[in-house]
């Protein structure tokens, strides 16, 4: 079987020509293979999904019951024949219920990503290296200047800010699927055990979260119509990046604004968005990681997508590992 019958990019997305699938496509396609619950991966309108039962379940709270036609769930490591091919889906720890996709026939085994990381999360399983002829990987930190911090350091400055400004609101921006979670978790495993007030958007998806045995300790809706913003003195405020934009966040004391990103590396990014307190924590490989992946997988030959495509391409070239970009389009990680 050649590589390009199995896999190979094409304008909806990543389509396998065997078994007459897409891996993550950008549009509605008759059978789709969904890696994890990101918009940008997971899309309505598909004919038949197949995802982890997590994934499945946080597309219905993202777009309704009528997401798709049909559904079927994999658990990981469950071998899964489709048109001929054999899938299956490993753990990614990107987020929760996130997958990386093995597709193999005929002594062939190709592994697709999707997004990854290999951080500690507690929010999610943990990525486990799947040994394959062709390796897939994501590239959104693809550069080497991208070294991601330990992301409890990094909630430590938000512990010392509310220890300094006691009287200010502390809005904590992070997108609400997957960030969110980790970033209310990593506060709580910090020693916080005080209410997080969390925006109206984030409810469902952590509630979701909980139901799934994910501690996330007192979490309380952050209205402020019927009391004042002094009742939100020194209190941790979770939202998503856009609401901090609106009328919404000026109703906070005194709001001193953070926001949970890994590109909060790049400090342009972070003075562009009025941010005071950029934290870098990183739902994706950094470059380090990116590598040692890379090095410990010793795939025959990489395939590069979403991102700095052109650096890890030449790093694995220099390796003597043959490598070429993908070209995808249409992957924005909203969860970086
Ligand atoms: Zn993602």
């Amino acid at each position: 079987m050649k590589p390009d019958q199995l896999l190979r990019p094409a304008p909806a997305g990543l389509y396998c020509p065997a078994g007459d699938f897409y891996i993550d496509p950008v549009r509605p396609v008759a059978r789709a293979l969904v890696t994890h619950g990101h918009s940008d991966h997971a899309r309505a309108g598909h004919g038949a999904v197949l995802a982890t039962q997590e994934t499945l379940d946080i597309m219905e709270i993202r777009y309704g019951v009528d997401f798709c036609g049909t559904r079927q769930s994999a658990a990981f490591g469950e071998r899964i024949e489709v048109n001929g091919v054999t899938v299956s889906f490993h753990p990614a720890g990107h987020v929760l219920g996130s997958a990386q996709i093995a597709v193999e026939k005929d002594g062939l085994r190709i592994v697709a990503s999707g997004d990854y990381k290999r951080g500690v999360d507690p929010t999610c399983a943990a990525y486990e290296p799947v040994p394959c002829d062709i390796f897939i990987t994501e590239a959104t930190f693809g550069l080497p200047v991208f070294h991601h911090p330990d992301p409890k350091a990094e909630m430590g400055k938000l512990i010392t800010s509310l220890r300094q400004f006691p009287e200010r609101s502390h809005l904590v921006g992070a997108y609400s699927l997957g960030k969110s979670q980790r970033v209310i978790r990593l506060l709580r495993d910090c020693g916080y055990d005080a209410p997080v007030y969390i925006h109206g958007s984030l409810a469902r998806l952590c509630d979701y979260y909980v139901s799934r045995g994910i501690e996330l300790g007192d979490l309380r809706p952050a209205t402020v119509e019927k009391g004042d913003k002094t009742d939100f003195r020194g209190a941790v405020i979770v939202g998503p990046p856009s609401a901090f934009a609106d009328r919404w966040a000026r109703r906070f004391n005194e709001p001193l604004i953070a926001f949970a990103s890994g590109w909060m590396m790049v400090r342009q990014r972070a003075k562009q968005g009025g941010v005071e307190l950029p934290l870098v924590i990183s739902d994706h490989c950094d470059w380090p990681e990116l590598t040692e992946t890379i090095r410990e997988l010793a795939p025959q030959e990489v395939w590069v997508t979403h991102g700095r495509e052109e650096a890890l391409v030449r790093w694995c070239e220099l390796a003597g590992l043959p490598a070429r970009p993908l070209h995808l389009v249409g992957y924005e990680d909203e969860g970086d």
